[in-house]
């Protein structure tokens, strides 16, 4: 049974959360004031993440490239990806975050080979000071669904064949949809609350290095199993779709 592992970035992979911080840095309390609105239902998140590229304003490429080469991965990440290179897990980045600074960071990081998907940011209309506006993009949107703007959950499953075993690494708010997909989570912060409120069983981990332990033991010891609940929400999913 093929094992297929999907992480989340901001706040997993990276120690903060770049998105808030890429926005808020140049955009100020107005992105405070949008992910107000957006948590309280009143927008959607491509609305919440486009106006918070808009508040940005006109910014250096310099400083945004300086702000995003200051954030730091747990270094732990990439014993996870050689251990899936070794083992022959598939790896891919799910993000609602964006790719101009995933790619930065993973290639500052020796680990510019890793797949990510997420919603995609371009510096546009550049001005002779070189400054430019952020234009960001979502791709990979759901047409049903606006909670998020890049649907973990279909890339999920689209990326995954009915025998694969998918194992889910996270900790907040866009992560809570997908772990109901998946067969085996692992989850830290509020991610932890929201399985256990949901009935949703997982391994508490803190570094990179207590999933891959809990991965060996898992590929050497038994045979994967589907989770039930996962399954069924996993053929719910499809019958919605066709
Ligand atoms: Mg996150």
């Amino acid at each position: 049974m093929p094992l297929r592992l999907f992480v989340d970035f901001d706040g997993t992979i990276t120690r903060g959360d770049v998105g808030n911080i890429f926005y808020r840095t140049f955009g100020g309390a107005a992105c405070d004031e949008l992910v107000k609105r957006f948590r309280a239902g009143e927008i959607n998140a491509r609305e919440c993440f486009r106006g918070e590229a808009k508040a940005m304003g006109r910014v250096s490429p310099g400083a945004l490239g300086d702000l995003v080469d200051a954030q730091e991965i747990d270094p732990s990440f990439k014993g996870l990806v050689a251990f899936c290179r070794d083992r022959g897990v598939e790896l891919l980045i799910v993000s609602d975050g964006l790719d101009y600074y995933i790619r930065r960071i993973l290639a500052r990081n020796d680990c510019g080979e890793v797949p990510f998907v997420s919603n995609s940011a371009a510096l546009v209309r550049p001005g002779e000071d070189k400054c430019a506006e952020v234009s960001v993009a979502f791709p990979h949107s759901d047409a049903g669904c606006d909670r998020c703007a890049c649907c973990k959950r279909n890339i999920m499953l689209t990326r995954s064949a009915e025998e694969d075993i998918i194992a889910y690494v996270g900790e907040g708010f866009s992560d809570r949809c997908p772990v109901r997909y998946a067969d085996i989570v692992f989850a830290k912060d509020v991610l932890q609350t929201y399985c256990q409120d949901e009935n949703i069983s997982y391994y508490e981990y803190a570094t990179f290095d207590d999933v891959v332990a809990r991965l060996r033991t898992l590929l050497d010891r038994s045979r994967l199993r589907p989770r039930a609940r996962a399954e069924a929400e996993r053929r719910a999913a499809f019958r919605h779709e066709s």
